[in-house]
């Protein structure tokens, strides 16, 4: 079947379309400190991540949580990005910070429990960056496909769907990771999707067999959490593989793609 994807360009890379690679963006859930993020990027990168992820306003369940830095992440993120050079993914919680983090972020991340938030998205579709539009934990496909059509319809076509599980009865893992959602927006849709198997499972002993079935079913890349200390994070330690299994990952991605007829450039450097 031809890929009809259209592709995003982040940074070097393109995400989705025939002639791209299969591509790798990885961080903490949070932005906590220099000496953190530094310490994770410069690893990530080192085994071939072509992008940074990393929050600053997080959206927590409960409000007593850790709600990410804020501002006080944008110096970090600023050196982090100059000392590695590498494009960074990074998630908008409300309108009003689209344009404090407009030269910081690369791809505007929008998360699961703002699928529905409309005038999020009809924000981000009057910008020229391309946005990362994860999945509502009970979004039906075809609304997360009109979602996405909220942004292009204000004139940004750069929309990078990404399949990060969704609520069912089965309650041992975090969320029920929806790999027929991946086949069917590859098949029926035009956007690139990235699969994020660290929200999808919750759980870091199932993220890089999930990461290698998402592979399968034809994501065009994956977004994943690593962290140095996964035991002391401020946010999901519990699913961040730590940085000698974030490298065993992408040694397994690099056995398992040309398998399956795709490519694999991990930006080694
Ligand atoms: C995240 O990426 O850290 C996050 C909060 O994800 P989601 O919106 O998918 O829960
Ligand atoms: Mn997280």
């Amino acid at each position: 079947m031809a890929d009809k994807t259209s592709p995003v360009k982040v940074g070097q890379v393109s995400i989705g379309g025939s002639q791209s690679p299969f591509t790798v963006v990885a961080g903490p859930c949070s932005v906590e400190s220099l000496d953190q993020f530094s310490t994770i990027a410069e690893s990530v990168k080192l085994n071939g991540a072509f992008a940074l992820r990393g929050g600053m306003f997080k959206l927590r369940t409960n409000p007593e949580s850790f709600q990410g830095l804020g501002q006080e992440a944008f110096g970090i993120v600023q050196i982090v990005k100059k000392q590695t050079g590498l494009p960074f993914f990074s998630e908008v919680t409300d309108p009003r910070q689209i344009s404090d983090m407009m030269d910081l972020v690369d791809v505007f991340q929008v998360g699961s429990r703002n699928m529905y938030n409309y005038a999020l998205l009809k924000e981000l579709g009057q910008i020229k960056k391309p946005v990362l539009l994860k999945r509502g934990f009970s979004g039906r496909v075809k609304e997360w496909l009109l979602a996405a059509d909220y942004v292009i319809k204000g004139g940004n076509n750069q929309v990078i769907l990404c399949e990060r599980g969704i609520r069912t009865f089965e309650n041992c893992t975090r969320n029920t990771f929806d790999l027929n959602a991946i086949a069917y927006v590859k098949h029926y849709s035009s956007y690139p999707v990235l699969a994020d198997p660290s929200h999808a499972t919750g759980d870091r002993n199932l993220v890089i067999p999930m990461s290698l079935a998402a592979a399968a079913a034809g994501a065009d890349g994956l977004i994943v959490e690593v962290h140095n200390q996964p035991d002391q994070t401020k946010s999901d330690g519990f699913q961040a593989l730590d940085l000698n299994q974030f490298a065993g990952l992408m040694k397994s991605l690099e056995k398992l793609l040309p398998a399956l007829g795709r490519r694999f450039q991990p930006q080694i450097g």
